[in-house]
């Protein structure tokens, strides 16, 4: 094939696509759930119940939809799945440095209730 000066395109127009920007108003944090990283709105917070902190009892999970809680905070996509999800690979405790079981009512309450 002969190259025909001219009709050659530099680039193709796809490549030219603009990455989002990343604004600090929409953080971005990681579903522990499906491990996929989205806005944090689009996410529930779940925090460790503090009170419950003590004992042998499970540590209690609590719905921080607000994202007002203190202390450490881990996020699952607003769904019941991935919350099934994190607690079958133990990804809550772990992300919220809680020892021993954990009981995560509070949150499957909340899911239920927004359902
Ligand atoms: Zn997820």
């Amino acid at each position: 094939m002969k190259q025909t000066k001219g009709a050659a395109r530099v680039r193709s127009p796809r490549e030219e696509v603009d990455l989002p920007v990343v604004r600090n108003a929409r953080p971005i944090r990681t579903c522990a759930g499906c491990r996929k990283r989205t806005t944090a709105d689009r996410l529930l917070r779940i925090v460790a119940d503090p009170t419950s902190r003590t004992g042998g009892e499970p540590v209690r999970l609590l719905p921080d939809p607000k994202r007002r809680l203190s202390g450490r905070g881990v996020h699952v996509h607003r769904s019941g799945q991935c919350l099934e999800l994190a607690l079958r690979k133990r990804a809550l405790g772990r992300a919220l440095r809680v020892e021993g079981k954990v009981d995560a009512g509070a949150v499957r309450t909340f899911f239920d209730s927004e359902a």
